[in-house]
């Protein structure tokens, strides 16, 4: 399908959303936040356990009107941030106990 015309930049819903950086200067900010923790996933560190972050979370989703400071970043590895964002926008409910998600 062809698209005529051109996009919105941004969904009207997320028309307030807080500016992150892009480009070299939002890389640099990922590695420089990455360090804060040696690259490990705090949730992981917390529970005991070594895991590679590999996702700067905003603690407070930009979506719903968070800012793009380091005080609302913690660093995460993958599964960690799939189970933060699905408990943030309201729609992880777990896995059963035969492994399938509810
Ligand atoms: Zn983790």
């Amino acid at each position: 399908m062809r698209v005529s015309g051109s996009l919105p930049r941004c969904a009207p819903w997320c028309a307030d959303v807080a500016e992150r950086l892009r480009g070299r200067a939002g890389q640099e900010q990922r590695k420089r936040r990455l360090m804060r923790s040696s690259g490990l996933c705090e949730i992981c560190q917390a529970k005991g356990k070594t895991a590679l972050a590999t996702v700067v979370d905003h603690i407070k989703p930009l979506a719903l009107g968070g800012d793009d400071a380091d005080e609302n970043t913690r660093n995460l590895c993958d599964p960690c941030h799939k189970v933060a964002t699905a408990e943030q926008f309201g729609y992880y409910k777990g896995v059963s106990s035969d492994g399938w998600p509810i």
